[in-house]
């Protein structure tokens, strides 16, 4: 589906949704949440996520470690997979937007329709500031690609085990090795950037992130955190790796 299709959802705050579900993070997202809670990033990514900041935490129950009862307790700053649902959005080559209508919940009380348009529901759930602040961490990636053809002799080492390795290690669930690159994309405050507002954080997050990058001169340290950038904004590892 694209922005146009017909698509209307009526939540019934019945909470199904925000169970035993994998739900991606971005930067952008731990900032929101981390506001919203009021706690600094670090005890946000301690409380809400696993894997460095870049996933959801579920309990063995199954329920998001942000819900009481059926309420999220971060719903102002919740997620943008969470404001996407029932949509799942896939990017096609160049960043190509594609909509999915994704299953209900086991149980779930909300009621799908088309009384409106994809655009109308994005709207209602304040989707384009967090595709936005997401857009804007984009280029990181590439930079940290730039880095790398710059630290890295592809003639001798050889490129698609060199991003094997960085996907395994950015996707890893634990046991990781240490990456203060991938620390500072989830905890802006690592880097001195936490403000008063969101925008504001983000703003500071970006420019930092870039100094840090070029400052980088650890290749693999580099591509663990490109591949884990890319895939918390919604982009296949491929689509780093894919690029030689
Ligand atoms: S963050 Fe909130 S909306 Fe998202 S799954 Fe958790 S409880 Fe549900």
């Amino acid at each position: 589906m694209d922005r146009a299709s017909r698509f209307s959802y009526q939540c019934m705050a019945c909470g199904r949704c925000c169970r035993d579900k994998v739900i991606t993070l971005s930067p952008y997202d731990v900032i929101r949440i981390a506001e919203t809670a009021g706690v600094a990033p670090a005890a946000a990514i301690a409380r809400y996520t696993i894997r460095r900041g870049s996933i959801l935490s579920f309990a063995e129950s199954g329920d998001c470690a942000a819900l009481e009862g059926a309420r999220c307790t971060v719903h102002r700053g919740r997620p943008l997979a969470c404001r996407l649902y029932p949509l799942g959005l896939d990017r096609g080559p160049g960043g190509a937007e594609n909509f999915r209508r994704l299953e209900p919940a086991p149980g779930s009380l909300g009621v799908y329709g088309e009384s409106g348009s994809v655009q109308d529901f994005l709207d209602g759930q304040k989707v384009n500031e967090y595709l936005a602040a997401n857009a804007r961490y984009r280029p990181l990636v590439l930079l940290m690609r730039a880095r790398i053809e710059t630290l890295v002799d592809f003639e001798t080492i050889e490129p698609r085990e060199f991003w094997r390795r960085a996907t395994r290690e950015a996707l890893a669930e634990s046991n990781f090795d240490p990456n203060p690159l991938i620390d500072a994309l989830f905890d802006p405050e690592l880097l001195g950037c936490l403000r008063g507002t969101a925008a504001a954080t983000l703003d500071a997050h970006l420019h930092a992130l870039e100094r840090r990058i070029l400052a980088e001169d650890d290749a693999d340290v580099i591509a663990a955190a490109a591949v884990m950038l890319a895939v918390s904004l919604g982009y296949s590892p491929g689509e780093v790796i894919g690029s030689r």
